[in-house]
């Protein structure tokens, strides 16, 4: 099972109808009535279909596109409420076969400094993270004969078995190159959360020309990586597109054929979304001027109108966004933010900032710690989380339940957020935050009849973690 994958796509067709796409694209909207219609239909906790999608994207009257951001801020509040789960990334290395021209890991990069970790040093990575406080993580590699099933599953196990004071990480999600089945299977047995990889672009002549060489030169293998990892038993996978390679309408509008795609031959869609901005990366010119990028405002709308058409699929943001941008998009539906993020190959644990920038794969737009910003999610009236239960229970694609089982949130999501939130503000917060991410518990607590049952149950388990237990989920 070492080395490179081997690919193989005989059979294999796109899903993705380019032309349809397109052609939905050149419908002019603004129609109120077809508008307001559609919100409905999501608030009806309805999955939108492509000309829906559509007709939301191609909307640009002022006040009709308030209407889809108020609509998707009300999706939000009534399906998940005010939690916003957080993780960090960890690049393992950054080595790399493909020349994808956005990418400071492409092999022909010669501004990069490569650098892969060891056990040893993943290890000590590991504990400075679980040293801040961090509970969910989510592992990178570039692509690698080096990078392959094997070496993935000993890096996730290393995770998991690396335990620091009382932190410990609790799900190990990967964002590493496709895999064939067997590969799948192999980091499936070492206890993943997540499988998570962005198409880039589903514009195929587009994809051809920013994927020149490599295995990821090849469109269907990447397409078809989740249909392998879904046949190999890995139930929640993470979605994307790399956004400023072509129209961002364009690939939301894939990424919702793509979604269907997963619905109809596997009953489920994507575990959670992505659209990454292309920023600045090292020694990589293509990426200070992306031909397609969104505006702010696009950008915004195109979060919002995601929301309202996958209503049961988790969001991602990343630090790539500058921190205002983040707190206005966590209204419009962004379920998973990353915290006190570093990007470079074993920055956690040593490096000055100069030398991570050489090691890392593009540029950081908000660079608070993980402690600043739970006191400012606790200010703004969010409720930060690190909890891991469905996971642990084996509740795969958790974020379904949250969406398709009414009172599930009320019911885990919430007491395991407030739990987790204690564990940190006990172990790891400043007085400052401390007191702030109290004030907010007191809050959320106050929201729960006394007469509910779960209240009691959950008093019992805050008490307990205040007495030197952790890990007590619901
Ligand atoms: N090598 C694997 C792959 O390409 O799928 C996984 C890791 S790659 C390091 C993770 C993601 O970073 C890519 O899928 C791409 O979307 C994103 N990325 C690459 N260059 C970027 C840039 N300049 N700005 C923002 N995101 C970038
Ligand atoms: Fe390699 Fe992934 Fe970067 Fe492409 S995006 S150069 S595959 S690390």
């Amino acid at each position: 099972m070492t080395g490179l994958p081997k690919i193989d796509v005989e059979g294999l067709k796109s899903f993705i109808n380019e032309a349809e796409i397109e052609e939905l694209l050149t419908h002019k909207s603004n129609d109120k009535g077809r508008v307001r219609e559609i919100i409905a239909k999501s608030l009806d906790k309805n999955r939108l279909e492509l000309p829906e999608m559509a007709a939301l994207l191609n909307t640009d009257d002022p006040a009709l596109v308030a209407e889809i951001k108020e609509g998707a801020q009300e999706l939000k509040r009534r399906i998940y409420g005010n939690r916003i789960v957080l993780f960090a990334p960890l690049y393992i290395g950054n080595d790399c076969i493909n020349n994808c021209v956005y990418c400071a890991f492409r092999q022909s990069n010669t501004e990069l400094v490569r650098r892969t970790l060891s056990l040893k040093e993943l290890e000590k990575e590991v504990r400075m993270l679980e040293s801040k406080g961090h509970k969910r993580l989510i592992l990178v590699y570039g692509e690698h004969p080096r990078y392959d099933a094997d070496f993935i599953y000993d890096t996730v196990c290393k995770v998991y078995e690396t335990k620091e004071g009382k932190g410990e990480i609790r799900r190990v999600n990967i964002n590493a190159a496709p895999l064939d089945v067997e590969g799948f299977r192999r980091v499936k047995s070492a206890g993943i959360g997540t499988y998570q990889i962005f198409q880039e672009t589903y514009h195929q002549p587009t994809y051809a020309k920013v994927h020149p060489s490599g295995l990821k030169a090849n469109y269907l293998w990447r397409l078809f990586a989740f249909d392998r990892a879904m046949e190999a038993g890995i139930d929640d996978v993470g979605m994307g597109a790399l956004i400023g390679l072509y129209n961002h309408k364009f690939e939301a509008l894939a990424m919702l054929s793509h979604t269907i795609h997963l619905e109809q031959k596997f009953g489920v869609g994507p575990h959670t979304i992505s659209f990454p901005r292309i920023e600045p990366a090292i020694g990589t010119s293509y990426a200070d001027r992306p031909p397609y990028q969104a505006s702010d405002a696009d950008f915004m709308k195109m979060i919002a109108v995601i929301r309202l058409a996958v209503p049961y699929t988790g969001m991602i943001l990343t630090a790539r966004e500058p921190v205002a941008l983040r707190n206005e998009a966590i209204s419009y539906g962004i379920s998973q933010i990353d915290a006190g993020s570093d990007i470079g190959v074993g920055a956690y644990s040593k490096e000055d900032s100069v030398e991570s920038a050489k090691k890392s794969q593009f540029v950081l737009n908000d660079n608070r710690p993980l402690d600043s910003v739970i006191g400012e999610l606790c200010e703004h009236g969010f409720l930060p989380s690190f909890c891991t239960g469905c996971y642990r229970l084996g509740r795969t694609g958790e974020h379904f339940m949250e969406f398709a089982i009414p009172g599930f949130v009320k019911k885990f999501c919430t007491p395991n957020a407030l739990l987790t939130l204690t564990e940190y503000l006990t172990d790891y917060a400043s007085p400052e935050v401390k007191a702030k991410g109290l004030a907010r518990i007191e809050a959320e607590l106050a929201e729960i009849p006394d007469s509910n049952p779960i209240k009691r149950e959950l008093m019992q388990k805050l008490e307990r973690i205040r007495q030197g237990e952790r890990d007590l989920f619901f």
